[in-house]
């Protein structure tokens, strides 16, 4: 057996538990030694019987003098009740509705049981306690696996039982003692008083203290984002070797864009742009992230980065997440070049239509072929579009700029796909496309260190002059009527409204309590109440992600032109879109969303000069629903909100982190700011010292390991 081997083999695992853990994605030894425990009891408080206090946890070992299943009167609840002895007294034990116990223990059995002694109508006895049997002569209590000492817990999941799992992980691990191999350098071990492999793993799942358990824990943290920093900073030490187009910033084209602006641009408007044209004008490619609050205007700093590059004679390709977006920014990217005589592609799913800027003021459909011929001889300056832009049949004549908007929605490959995009006409120069990157969901300093691998960022930190704060309020339930009234009254002075459902369709039946639970709004349910019984008089409109590409289109053109009033939409409005008129953003289920997700939601409104407003529904107010959205409530900085959900859902839920597929456990260590760049230093120190990894072959064979893991969508 070795760590590869299969988990069918193992003795104890039959079909049952085989398909259990491979749904959670175990599928040998070794996954099943990295499935980590989430916390840990102490029961390691071993006393006498005498010793024993009312609501304290505690450990003692004693002999059973009876064992029995009683009923209790109302013959709700089966009682096990046990009576246990030591040298220094008795004491009762009952378990609740667990008759089967009767089976496993019995009379005169010596037994460990750890858990909280309790008093009330049946007197003091231990309540449900964990049992421990000891069959052997020769038992000591190292020989303890579920009772006595520090116990894991396991993630709940799949019908697997923490029991289940340290029953199957301590002999296995024993015998694996010594035999695994180390999988961090000998130097960084030492230097960080590391704990070695094998004493590490036995110690996380089986720790012999607190601090043990701790620098178990810490040891496999670092070793995570040691390798997250490898994979990381070795990508980016190949870009930097790279050569790229120098892109001259074009000083006067610039000054002339601006001024044909219909507004100021705001100072950090500037600035950022700034940046990114002198970034550009460097031989090597630029990779940098302009991360800016919703609706603070960077769009138009990209299409400044665009337009120079443009006139330097090379083509820009600029990729957004959704259709929708996608046709929005073609349209305003229409309208801010239209006096610079510049060809604009639009290429989005399969069955859209294309269209490409010829000189005039309008822009003409033509075939798919047709535009990507244009793409590939050149005649298009800049291809806007979707995940389409992919696609190896799209050829570029010179790409000189790739534009990512919403980065964080694309996978890491999806991401260097489009880079590696290189030109047809000077092969032999072998050049990279600079690469912009935008986001409005700010990135936390301890993630930009690790997953954005240091990422150059151009931050606009304020928002276009006159706009108004944006109303935010948890709506009671009392309060619905009220607020429906007020939409109304808002759409009668000539403003729109967005409804935001977490879901498009009801959940099957099977699962009615739970539907009843959290009450899922589902959108077609939402559309026809709005339709017909709340707003009869006004005209509402639906979107969702299951409509075709020709039908979402309308929907939004409709709403963008007001021929809807409410739109009622599942979370593809969330990123972007840009109705001005738009002043109401109503979300139901706002327990389901994220901070990041909710304020891009509420950052839909408040894009003209009237008052704008975000209303909450929510049927689950537990304690961090309430502190996340009072977060919101309170701040409309997306920065302090960025941090603000790291510190509540962890890094769990955050842009990105699921990408890299970091378990539960180590999930804590992107908050740990020394710990990122402890590993940040030690996989810099060995990238210096040996970037092959010839030295380190366990490290090549784990960071390709790890790429496979690293989810590509
Ligand atoms: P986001 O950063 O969320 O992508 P957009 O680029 O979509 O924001 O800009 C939001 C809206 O603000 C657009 O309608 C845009 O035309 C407008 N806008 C951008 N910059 C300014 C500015 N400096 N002053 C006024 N309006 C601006
Ligand atoms: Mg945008």
């Amino acid at each position: 057996m070795n760590l590869s081997t299969p988990i069918e083999n193992i003795s104890g695992i039959g079909d049952v538990f085989k398909k259990r853990l491979k749904k959670m994605g175990i599928e040998t030894i070794r996954d099943l030694f990295f499935h980590f425990p989430r916390r840990y009891e102490d029961f390691s408080k071993i006393i006498k019987i005498s010793e024993v206090k009312i609501n304290e946890v505690c450990t003692i070992c004693g002999k059973i003098k009876s064992i029995e299943n009683t009923k209790t009167w109302k013959k709700k609840m089966i009682l096990t009740r046990a009576l246990i002895e030591d040298k220094s007294g008795t004491i009762l034990s009952i378990w609740f509705n667990q008759p089967y116990l009767t089976k496993i223990l019995k009379e005169d059995d010596i037994v460990f049981l750890s858990g909280k002694v309790v008093f009330d109508k049946y007197g003091m006895f231990f309540s449900n306690p964990i049992y421990e049997k000891i069959s052997k002569k020769d038992f000591s209590l190292d020989d303890l696996t579920h009772t006595g000492r520090l116990i894991a817990v396991y993630p709940e999941t799949e019908k697997i039982s923490s029991r289940w799992f340290r029953s199957i992980l301590k002999p296995l691990l024993l015998s694996f003692r010594n035999k695994i191999p180390e999988t961090l350098p000998e130097k960084i071990i030492k230097e960080n008083n590391f704990l070695p492999i094998n004493e590490a793993l036995f110690q996380i799942h089986f720790p012999d203290s607190k601090e043990l358990a701790e620098q178990a824990k810490k040891r496999f943290s670092f070793e995570e984002l040691f390798y997250i920093e490898l994979f990381v900073l070795k990508e980016r030490l190949k870009l930097s070797k790279e050569k790229a187009i120098p892109i001259v910033f074009k000083i006067d084209l610039i000054k002339k864009f601006v001024n044909l602006l219909p507004f100021k641009l705001t100072d950090a408007q500037r600035k950022a742009a700034f940046q990114i044209l002198k970034d550009l004008e460097k031989p090597r490619p630029m990779n940098r992230l302009l991360e800016g609050d919703v609706g603070s205007g960077k769009t138009v700093v990209a299409a400044i980065a665009a337009l120079n590059t443009i006139k330097n004679g090379y083509q820009v390709a600029f990729m957004a997440p959704t259709e929708i977006l996608a046709k929005q920014h073609f349209q305003e990217i229409f309208k801010l070049f239209k006096n610079f005589n510049i060809n604009i592609g639009l290429l989005t799913g399969k069955n859209d239509k294309f269209y490409s800027k010829k000189l005039k003021n309008d822009f003409i459909e033509i075939s798919r072929r047709k535009l990507l011929e244009k793409v590939l001889n050149g005649e298009i300056d800049i291809l806007i579009g979707t995940h389409a832009l992919i696609q190896d049949k799209v050829k570029f004549n010179k790409l000189g700029l790739v534009i990512l908007d919403e980065q964080h929605r694309f996978g890491v490959e999806q991401r260097a796909k489009l880079c590696r995009k290189t030109s047809i006409n000077k092969p032999e120069e072998k050049t990279v496309p600079h690469l912009l990157s935008m986001t409005a969901t700010p990135i936390p300093r301890t993630l930009s260190l690790t997953i954005y691998g240091d990422l150059d960022i151009s931050i606009i930190d304020e928002l276009p002059k006159g706009r108004k704060k944006i109303i935010t309020k948890v709506i009671d339930k009392k309060d619905r009527e009220k607020t429906y009234n007020f939409i109304r009254k808002e759409v009668k002075k000539g403003r729109q409204v967005f409804v935001i459902c977490p879901r498009i369709e009801e959940n099957n039946k099977n699962n009615e309590k739970n539907e009843n639970l959290t009450e899922v709004k589902a959108v077609k349910k939402e559309y026809e109440k709005f339709s017909n019984e709340i707003f009869p008089d006004l005209k509402v409109g639906m979107l969702h992600g299951k409509l075709k590409n020709s039908e979402k289109e309308k929907v939004m053109k409709d709403f963008k032109n007001r021929k809807i009033d409410i739109l009622v939409s599942t979370s593809v409005v969330e990123v972007g879109v840009d109705v001005p008129n738009a002043t109401v953003m109503m979300i139901e289920g706002a327990e389901r969303f994220g901070l990041a997700q909710l304020h891009q939601f509420r950052g839909r409104v408040g894009r003209s000069k009237y008052q704008s407003y975000c209303f909450l529904f929510t049927d689950s107010l537990n304690k961090k629903t309430k502190e996340r959205l009072k977060a919101l409530i309170n701040c409309e900085n997306g920065f302090t909100l960025a941090e603000k959900d790291l510190e509540i859902r962890g890094p769990g839920d955050f842009v990105g982190t699921r990408q890299w597929g970091v378990p539960d456990l180590m999930m804590d260590s992107f908050k740990n700011i020394s710990l990122v760049e402890k590993a940040r230093n030690s996989a810099k120190e060995i990238l210096e010292e040996d970037i092959e990894f010839k030295k380190y072959p366990f490290l090549k064979e784990k960071l390709k390991e790890f790429k496979n893991k690293i989810h590509l969508e």
